[in-house]
């Protein structure tokens, strides 16, 4: 049987509680939201904090969906299951809808949060895929007040980000821009399972071209944020097979994926290369009407 190290164990009761808390108690203490990673991780022996801090009390501060006027917001505490049921989220960002659809199982879901998710910084964790393509800012918040980092900055490496002790991340901010869409696609062994490999795209169209675009990549490499050349390439051009085929060769060029029992580094390349070019094709599909 796997257990734990003991820990001390306090119920925030808002979020200021939290990180006074936290504050208090330094590098020891961790935030529990959903705890589908990081029980794991305690009863492994990988983590051992000395107190846990749950927030599962603070929906009313940290559980929301906002679609306000250019841009969605989403508490940090927000779960899977939510994100997947949305309707207002998946008419304007489809993106969350295609990579819920494919992450875990309904119990994951039904506790895992978009906040956990992006603070666990797992390089195959697909939200964090999803939030590089759509160019999302992350909200992190200490005593002094909040804020706001783009994704590039907040994942500094493999379970690694920008939040520091005495702080929480707590809302997620996505820019909304007319005649834009996104999708995701992902390649897993079994239903349920963590990627092989997978890759969502997001695209802003102008008439005819591509205004902006982002791919985010997940578990093809340590957590490898929005590729800029990939933006570059797409930028100010109309959508083609053979756009889609360079910017899929850009992802597999970027992508530094390890062979484990997943599958081989070359499979992965692959993989980077062919869900790009699919993501990409039906975010432009999306934008244009035409899916
Ligand atoms: C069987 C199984 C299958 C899974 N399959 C997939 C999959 O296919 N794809 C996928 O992407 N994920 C998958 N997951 C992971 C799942 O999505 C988790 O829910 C997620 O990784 C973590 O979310 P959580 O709320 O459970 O975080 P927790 O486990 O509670 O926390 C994770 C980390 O984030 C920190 N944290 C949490 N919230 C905050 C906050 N607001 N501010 C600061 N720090 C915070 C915690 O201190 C901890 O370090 C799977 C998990 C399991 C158990």
């Amino acid at each position: 049987m796997q257990v734990p190290a003991p820990f001390e164990y306090e119920r925030a009761t808002s979020v200021d509680h939290a990180i006074a808390l936290m504050e208090r108690l330094g590098s020891e203490a961790r935030v529990v939201a959903g705890g589908h990673s990081l029980l794991p991780m305690m009863k492994l022996r990988l983590a051992t904090p000395e107190y846990l801090i749950d927030i599962n009390d603070l929906s009313a501060e940290l559980e929301y969906i906002r679609i306000e006027g250019a841009e969605v917001r989403i508490g940090a505490l927000t779960r899977h299951r939510q994100l997947l049921e949305s309707d207002d989220l998946a008419a304007v960002l489809p993106i969350f809808r295609d990579a819920e659809k494919v992450i875990a199982d309904p119990v994951v879901r039904n506790r895992g949060t978009l906040g956990g998710s992006l603070c666990q910084a797992d390089p195959s964790e697909d939200l964090s895929a999803v939030c590089d393509a759509v160019g999302a800012s992350c909200v992190i918040r200490n005593s002094s007040g909040d804020r706001v980092v783009s994704m590039d900055d907040f994942h500094r490496g493999p379970y690694e980000t920008a939040v520091a002790d005495g702080e929480m991340l707590t809302e997620i901010r996505i820019p909304l821009r007319p005649g834009s869409s996104s999708a995701y696609h992902k390649v897993e062994r079994r239903a349920g399972d963590w990627a092989v490999a997978s890759a969502g795209a997001a695209v802003t169209m102008d008439g005819d071209v591509i205004a902006d675009g982002r791919v985010g990549l997940c578990a093809v490499g340590p957590n490898l944020t929005n590729i800029e050349p990939i933006s570059a390439a797409l930028r100010g051009q109309p959508p083609s097979a053979e756009l889609y085929a360079i910017v899929g060769q850009i992802a597999a060029d970027n992508a530094e994926p390890s062979t484990d029992t997943r599958g081989t580094a070359a499979y992965k390349t692959h993989l980077a290369k062919e869900l790009t070019i699919r993501s990409l094709r039906k975010a432009v599909a999306r934008a244009t009407g035409q899916a």
